[in-house]
C-alpha cells in the first residue's frame, strides 16, 4: 500500500469550491486504484484566517507543511484584503521557502473546448511551459530615486544567476526529453537585452550538449507570441524567464480556451521539500458561492500532482476521465456549458469508476 500525505490549502473564493471538488475526485481514485491512499489534511489559511489572526498563515506554517508529500492549493485573493498581503502572505512564501524553482504549466486544446484560434482543435496545441520561478525580473531588486520630482528614476533589475538558469534549463531539457516529440524552445530577448538574456542563450547551448536527443531552438519573446498564435503545432516544451513565461502562459491559457482549465505546478525538482499544485486562475469572487466554478484546472493539477508522486497510472486515468467529460459537453458556463461544479465533478467520478 502506498500512502501519500497531502496538504490541502483551498484558501479564498472559488479556491475552496474547486479544491473540494478535487478532493472528492482523489478519494474516488483511491477507491478505484486500490493500493494507494491519500491522507489529506486541510488547512484553513487564507484571507478569512487573515481577518481573524492578522496573518495569512501561522508563523510556523512552512514547518507544518514540510512533512507532506505535496501541497494542493486553491487560490488567494479577496476584495477586502490588499493583493500584496494575500500573495506575499501565503503563496509566495511557500514557493520561495520550498525553493519551488520550476513552475510547470501544461496547456492543450481539449475536445469539447473551443479555442479562439480558427480551425484549431485537439492535437493542434499541446504545450508545456516551464517558467523560472525563483529569480529574474521578479527578484525584487531596484528602487526609486527623487520620488515625485521631475528627475525621478525607477529601476527594476532582473537578476539571473548561472546556477539559477542552469537548473531551470536542465529541468526543461529533461522534461522535453520525456515527451514524445523531444522538442524544446528557449525564449529570451537577447537581441535587445545584452547581459542576462545573452547568458540565458549561452547556458541553453551548454546544457543542450547533455541532451543530444532533444531538438531545440531559440525564439525572441515578441516573435514567440506570433508563433504561438499562428503556428501552435510547431511548439512542444517551452522554457522562459519568470516574466516572459508569466505573459506567455496567459496567452497559452487564452488560446486553449479558458482560464478555468489551466493548471500549474510549482516544483522542487530535487525533492527536498513538498511541491505545490494549483489552478492558474484566481479566487474569482464574481462567481464565488454560485456553484459554477470550473473544476477542470484543479483536476488537471491533481493529475500533475499524481505524476509528481509517481502515480502515473492514476494520473492518466484522471486525465482521460476529464477529457471524456469535456468532450461529452458536461461543462461549466465559462467554457460554454450549463453544468455546475458538482455536475462536472460527478461526471468525472462516474467516468473514472466505469473504467
Ligand atoms: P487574480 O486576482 O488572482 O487574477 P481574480 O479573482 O481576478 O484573481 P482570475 O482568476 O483572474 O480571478 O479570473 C478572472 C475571471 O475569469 C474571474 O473573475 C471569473 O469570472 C473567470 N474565471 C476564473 N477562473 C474560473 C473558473 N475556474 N471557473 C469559471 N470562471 C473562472
Ligand atoms: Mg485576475
Amino acid at each position: 500500500m502506498r500512502n501519500y500525505k497531502i496538504a490541502a490549502i483551498p484558501a479564498d473564493g472559488i479556491g475552496t469550491e474547486v479544491i473540494s471538488a478535487g478532493v472528492s475526485v482523489l478519494e474516488c481514485l483511491q477507491k478505484k486504484v486500490g493500493d494507494v491512499t491519500f491522507q489529506i489534511e486541510h488547512f484553513d489559511w487564507g484571507s478569512d484566517y487573515y481577518k481573524k489572526n492578522g496573518v495569512m498563515m501561522p508563523e510556523n506554517g512552512l514547518e507544518k507543511l514540510k512533512s507532506f508529500d505535496a501541497i494542493y492549493f486553491g487560490a488567494v485573493g479577496a476584495p477586502d484584503v490588499p493583493d500584496h498581503i494575500t500573495l506575499w502572505g501565503l503563496r509566495l512564501p511557500i514557493c520561495q521557502g520550498f525553493d519551488q524553482y520550476a513552475n510547470v504549466r501544461p496547456t492543450k486544446i481539449m475536445a469539447g473546448i473551443q479555442s479562439p484560434l480558427r480551425n484549431a482543435g485537439p492535437g493542434d496545441l499541446d504545450w508545456v511551459i516551464v517558467r523560472e520561478n525563483s529569480e529574474g525580473e521578479y527578484s525584487g531588486h531596484g528602487g526609486r530615486a527623487h520620488r515625485g520630482l521631475p528627475e525621478e528614476v525607477g529601476t527594476e533589475v532582473a537578476i539571473f544567476t548561472r546556477a539559477g538558469v542552469t537548473r531551470i534549463m536542465r529541468y526543461a531539457f529533461k522534461l522535453a526529453q520525456s515527451r514524445p516529440r523531444k522538442l524544446l524552445t528557449v525564449v529570451t530577448k537577447s537581441n535587445a537585452q545584452r547581459h542576462g538574456m545573452v547568458m540565458w542563450d549561452e547556458i541553453a547551448a551548454e546544457v543542450a550538449t547533455e541532451f543530444p536527443d532533444v531538438s531545440w531552438d531559440k525564439m525572441l519573446v515578441d516573435a514567440m507570441t506570433v508563433r504561438m498564435t499562428l503556428h501552435p503545432k510547431s511548439l512542444d516544451t517551452i522554457v522562459a524567464t519568470n516574466l516572459h513565461a508569466d505573459i506567455l502562459s496567459d496567452l497559452a491559457g487564452a488560446l486553449a480556451g479558458s482560464l478555468g482549465v489551466a493548471p500549474t505546478a510549482n516544483i522542487d525538482p530535487e525533492r527536498r521539500f513538498p511541491s505545490m499544485f494549483e489552478p492558474i486562475h484566481g479566487s474569482a469572487f464574481d462567481i464565488t458561492g454560485k456553484g459554477i466554478a470550473n473544476p477542470v484546472a484543479s483536476f488537471w493539477t491533481a493529475a500533475q500532482m499524481l505524476d509528481h508522486l509517481g502515480e502515473h497510472d492514476a494520473s492518466a486515468l484522471l486525465m482521460s476521465a476529464v477529457e471524456e467529460v469535456c468532450a461529452t459537453g458536461v461543462k461549466t458556463p465559462d467554457v460554454g456549458g450549463r453544468a455546475t461544479t458538482r455536475e462536472v465533478t460527478d461526471a468525472v467520478i462516474a467516468a473514472i469508476m466505469k473504467r
